[in-house]
């Protein structure tokens, strides 16, 4: 494709804003400023501090935390109505021991999803990356009935939700999303990991002042992922709920930061080839202050 000027860098990539693809994909041929919409901005920094709170609450205990650059105005859509205050936890695994936390931020292009995949990445060690504070491509169609038992704090304390036929809904938008690195065996979770994963569950019914753990698993929103992951939920939403006792007073997060400047840097790439046309994608590939 011919070198696009900067007002149809700008088109393109206002056109491609409610679903951005992963900025990662070939060779970049041209950036830009934009302003962005300052509630979408208010938004994502409400998130920011309800992440911030949370994570301080797991290091606190002496997890390890890392911050993956940009991960405070990370979301895989940046539509007002998919950045939202998470309303559950929802827990994975990622079918492979050695994931990628690149692979986990950037997403995955073959399958059009844009990243992250995942808000938290959790590694076998235990080590939890924080990656993005809105809407993640992790759950797909999901059995909303099951999602709403999840997120009013009701799911059972004894075993898993066995759902039903995928509808329409979505967790994408709602929910806190972790992955962990696990193959599916009998050591599908490390203890490391088994350890922060009730921890993350229990620090974000802290702060965001939930009664009961608003924890669930890929596994109870749909039919399509058994064993994801292979932990009985019951005995996850268990230990989370001992975990969150004596009940603390909720924590309030801090009042989100004003932003200086709401500026995205625009960019535009030769992308790979997957069919017969070479295509060209728009991402953004920063969030500044
Ligand atoms: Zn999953």
């Amino acid at each position: 494709m011919d070198e696009m000027t900067p007002e149809q860098i700008e088109a393109e990539t206002l056109a491609r804003l409610d679903n951005l693809e992963a900025p990662d994909w070939g060779e970049l041929v041209g950036v830009r400023s934009l302003a962005l919409d300052p509630k979408i901005v208010g938004a994502l920094a409400r998130n920011a501090g309800i992440y911030r709170e949370a994570m301080r609450l797991v290091a606190a205990q002496g997890f390890t935390v890392r911050y993956w650059d940009g991960w405070e105005g990370r979301s895989a859509s940046y539509s007002l109505a998919r950045i939202v205050v998470p309303a559950a936890v929802i827990n994975h695994h990622t079918a492979g021991n050695g994931t990628s936390t690149s692979y986990i931020r950037n997403g995955d292009p073959l399958r059009g999803l844009s990243g992250p995949l995942a808000n938290l990445h959790v590694l076998r060690d235990g080590t939890v990356w924080v990656l993005g504070v809105g809407y993640q491509n992790h759950a797909g169609s999901n059995d909303k009935a099951c999602y709403d038992r999840i997120a009013a704090g009701t799911a059972p304390l004894d075993r898993d939700l066995i759902p039903g036929p995928d509808g329409t809904f979505s967790a994408n938008r709602t929910a806190v999303a972790i992955e962990a690195n696990g193959d599916g065996g009998s050591d599908d979770w490390t203890p490391e990991q088994t350890a922060v994963i009730i921890a993350i569950n229990a620090a974000f019914a802290k702060v965001l002042g939930w009664a009961m753990p608003h924890t669930g698993a890929h596994k109870e929103l749909t039919r399509r992922k058994p064993g994801d992951p292979v932990m009985s939920m019951g005995t996850l939403r268990s230990l989370v709920a001992k975990a969150m006792t004596p009940a603390d007073v909720p924590v309030t997060p801090p009042p989100p930061p004003v932003p200086a400047s709401v500026d995205f840097r625009l960019g535009l790439w030769n992308a790979h080839s997957y069919g017969a046309a070479r295509t060209t994608r728009a991402g953004v590939t920063g969030f500044g202050r």
